[in-house]
């Protein structure tokens, strides 16, 4: 990790982003949320899964994000920026974010079924990968991972039959509700 930038900060903006998802989940996203930061850490670009409400297959945080922050700073490339995100990238978000050059990315719960920073595949460990991030995961893994499967809970809660059971666990994914 640079100079001036700790685990603290990391939890600190991590925090934030929980209680971003968790308002996202109400509203019947997938309770995900991201957000950029500059050299400086200000935040420069803010998501959360907006798939429903906009019909978006691309609609995952981290690519909402990127396109705002994109616009503010009149730049495509972010080698000089964070990423923070509650859920590991899925394989789409996470090939965007070698394409946008991003210059690290650390986030919450691991996506054993379809992250693409060690989940399933490390895209930025890929011989395809022509730019290089600093990943980190783990923080508040615990928390994030934990409004994902009481999101999924209450979600299959609503949907199955009552006395049916529900589909097998581990159903962590930004891309799968
Ligand atoms: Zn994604």
């Amino acid at each position: 990790m640079e100079l001036g930038w700790n685990q603290d900060l990391s939890i600190l903006w991590m925090e934030r982003l929980l209680r971003l998802a968790d308002q996202v989940g109400r509203a019947g996203e997938v309770p995900v949320a991201a957000v950029i930061l500059d050299n400086d850490k200000r935040s420069i670009g803010w998501g959360v899964n907006q798939r429903q409400r906009d019909k978006d297959p691309l609609g995952h945080g981290e690519l909402v994000a990127l396109r705002q922050a994109a616009a503010l700073q009149g730049d495509w490339r972010f080698n000089h920026c964070t990423l923070l995100v509650t859920l590991e990238p899925c394989l789409m978000c996470a090939a965007a974010l070698v394409q946008a050059r991003m210059g690290r990315v650390i986030f919450g719960a691991t996506d054993k079924k379809r992250g693409g920073l060690g989940g399933v595949l490390d895209l930025s460990r890929s011989p395809a990968a022509h730019h290089h991030m600093a990943c980190q995961g783990g923080v508040l893994a615990e928390e994030c991972g934990s409004l994902l499967q009481d999101w999924f809970r209450r979600r299959r809660a609503a949907v199955c039959p009552a006395g049916q059971s529900a589909a097998p666990h581990s159903l962590l994914s930004c891309s799968d509700p």
